[in-house]
Parts: C-alpha cells; sequence; structure tokens
C-alpha cells in the first residue's frame, strides 16, 4: 500500500480510540475453550427480553424486504403517550450510541468543546474526537466522597464557556452507578448558558430507586436546551435490537432528523420497542431482580473485602484493591466475562453487571476462588 489512510483522515478519526465492548460469550468460548459461560459484562437483562416483544419480533419476520417506517410513526405516538410530550420531541436512534453521536455531529465541529465528567460513558469522549472537537474533562468527585467517582457538577460548570456546544451527565452514570442529587441537577441544567445543549442520559432510569433517578423529562418545558437520551437495551432487554431515543424541544428534533440516516431504526426493533414499552410485567420482574441482586453482589463483594462504588444502575463498579486485569483473566478462565476498566482510567476496578442470584452466587464463589 503506496498511502498511509490513516494519516489521510480527519484530525479527529486519526485521534480516535475505538469503544471497547465486553467480550462476547462465543468469543470467550473460542479463545479458552470454556463453557457455561456466564456474560456480566455490558449490563445486559440476565431475564432476556420481553416474551412480548420477542412475539412481536416473530410477527415482522414476513416483512423484512420493506423498508422500515423512516418516521417510527407507532413507537413515536406510544412514547408520547407514555411520557406526555409531543412526538415533535422524539427522535429514534439505533441505540441511543446513535443520538449521542448524532448530536455531536449537528452541534460539534473543531471550534467548540464539549464538556463531560471523568469516569463518564466512552461515547461521549469518542463522539467528540470524531467531530474533531475539544474535549473538556472535569474531575470526577472524590474516591472518598458521599458519591465516590461521580460526576462533580460544579466542576462541570466551571469548563463550560461560549464555546461548548454540549454538556454530557449521565444519571445514573455508567461506569461508575454513582447519581446525582435531582435538585442539584435542575440547577445545573439552569445554569448552562442557553446556546450549550445539556444532554441527560438517563440509559439506567428504570433500575434507579426513589430519589435516584432524574426523570429530567418533565423538565423540558423549562428549558429549551435540555436533552434526555434512553435506551431499550438496558431495563427493557433489547440490546441486540438496537434502539433508544432522543427527548428535546422540536427544534432540537428538526436538527437530529437533518443529519440521522432516514432508515436508521429498523423495522424489527420498532416492533419490538412498542412491544417492551407495554411490557410493564417484565419491567417490574426485572426491576425486582436487579433490585436483590444488588444486594446480594454488595454484600458478598464487601464479605470478600472489596470496595463497592454505590450505584442506581444494574451493575457495580468493584474496588479490586489491586491490579484489576489478573482477576478479569482468572475470572475468564472460570467462565465468567466482567468488565475491565482500564480504558476509563480505573485499573484496579472491575464493573460487574447485577445477573440472576445463581449467576451472581457463581461469580461470587470465582471471585472467592481467586482471592483464596
Ligand atoms: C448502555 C448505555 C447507553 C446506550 O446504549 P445503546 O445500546 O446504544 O442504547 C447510553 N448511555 C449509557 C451511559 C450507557 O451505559
Amino acid at each position: 500500500m503506496g498511502c498511509d489512510y490513516l494519516s489521510l483522515a480527519t484530525p479527529g478519526v486519526q485521534g480516535l480510540h475505538p469503544y471497547l465492548p465486553g467480550k462476547p460469550i462465543a468469543e470467550l468460548e473460542r479463545e479458552y475453550g470454556v463453557s457455561n459461560i456466564i456474560k456480566l459484562a455490558s449490563n445486559e437483562n440476565p431475564l432476556g427480553s420481553s416474551p412480548a416483544a420477542i412475539a412481536a419480533v416473530r410477527s415482522g419476520l414476513d416483512e423484512l424486504w420493506l423498508y422500515p417506517d423512516a418516521n417510527g410513526f407507532e413507537l413515536k405516538q406510544a412514547l408520547s403517550r407514555r411520557l406526555g410530550l409531543e412526538t415533535e420531541c422524539i427522535t429514534l436512534g439505533n441505540g441511543s450510541n446513535d443520538v449521542l453521536v448524532l448530536l455531536a455531529e449537528a452541534w460539534l465541529s473543531p471550534e467548540h468543546n464539549a464538556v463531560f465528567s471523568e469516569y463518564c460513558f466512552a461515547v461521549y469522549p469518542i463522539a467528540t474526537q470524531a467531530a474533531g472537537a475539544e474535549a473538556r474533562i472535569a474531575p470526577a468527585l472524590a474516591a472518598d466522597s458521599d458519591m465516590p467517582l461521580g460526576h462533580d457538577l460544579q466542576a462541570m460548570t466551571d469548563r463550560i464557556d461560549a464555546n461548548t456546544r454540549l454538556v454530557f451527565v449521565a444519571n445514573p452514570n455508567n461506569p461508575t452507578g454513582t447519581w446525582l442529587d435531582n435538585v442539584a441537577l435542575r440547577d445545573f441544567v439552569a445554569n448552562v448558558p442557553e446556546t450549550c445543549l445539556v444532554i441527560i442520559d438517563e440509559a439506567y432510569l428504570e433500575y434507579a430507586g426513589e430519589g435516584q433517578g432524574s426523570d429530567a423529562a418533565v423538565w423540558l418545558a423549562d428549558f429549551p436546551n435540555l436533552v434526555v437520551t434512553r435506551t431499550f437495551s438496558k431495563a427493557y432487554g433489547l440490546a441486540g435490537m438496537r434502539v433508544g431515543y432522543a427527548l428535546s424541544n422540536p427544534q432540537v428534533a428538526a436538527v437530529l432528523n437533518r443529519v440521522r440516516q432516514p432508515f436508521n431504526v429498523n423495522g424489527l426493533a420498532l416492533l419490538a420497542a412498542e412491544a417492551a414499552l407495554e411490557d410493564a410485567d417484565f419491567l417490574a420482574r426485572t426491576k425486582a431482580v436487579n433490585d436483590r441482586g444488588m444486594q446480594q453482589l454488595r454484600s458478598g463483594l464487601l464479605d470478600l473485602g472489596l470496595g463497592v462504588i454505590p450505584s442506581a444502575g444494574n451493575f457495580i463498579l468493584v474496588d479490586m484493591q489491586r491490579e484489576a486485569m489478573p482477576i478479569y483473566d482468572a475470572l475468564l478462565r472460570k467462565s465468567v466475562i466482567v468488565r475491565p476498566v482500564g480504558n476509563y482510567g480505573l485499573d484496579q476496578h472491575l464493573r460487574i453487571t447485577i445477573g440472576t442470584q445463581e449467576q451472581n452466587a457463581t461469580l461470587l464463589a470465582a471471585l472467592a476462588d481467586v482471592y483464596s
């Protein structure tokens, strides 16, 4: 090859580091020859998907030859009824990842900057970098604070200026699991200049307990620069279908609509999401299993002498008290996949998704072995 195609890529893309996903089950099978694998690495729903969503996908198999509804009419109607917002406020995405990237494509360029916290969701820096914009990283709260490694809203405010177009806030946050006080978050939004969009990423909203989640959608009427993103990947158990959405004022949604691919959400995903939205029973079971599993894992991890960060999500960030990669690898050999977070600057931590009671017990037993 005569050309160096990396050096011909845009400056933003040249500095890009690819997203590191959790290890797929089939890959671990191939690499280590182990079986009966438990994956607690990607915050997937241990109950699988809503039976209603699976049935809806089956019902759509005869129409794979048709383009999907580019406007997602039915799903938007269902969301609109559920949320009490006009359909014009909704932008559907191929996962909420898609809408996060669309926001960066539409509002970030090399003259602009985006603000986010240290230890935030990896997609924020990736989307910012790809757009060639400056990333302004606010140091997280201290490890010995009330909300260890969580977002420091004051530090974030301090980094916003006239060239800041986006500020990303995840509540609850991934990979830390930490959450923000509702009043403090609303005050923060109120103080951001209107030229800067505030993105509140609520991927784990459904798991958050009393006083933990923000449900910031109710603030949309007060703040034209507010964007709330949500997903069907986590509590709704549809990570493989790729569907999420943004809620915003209609003008912001119209801009996102200009940049998105016309058919960014596929037909089966639209059907699955509509059905999942109506399955209150599945959501309730999901929440109950997560609440119990959170207690089980927390106390088991504390018994092992490990450090546990408070979490409002379906995962726990654990301070392994030593370099985490060898422990990650030892767990792989025992057929358990968890998530290393060295790429987030957390070399001593692992992120562990809450599984079923049995999966959690298996993980705890494997860890006890590793630490014995
Ligand atoms: C998982 C996750 C998402 C979105 O995932 P999609 O599958 O793309 O909807 C968004 N934000 C955070 C913080 C997440 O952890």
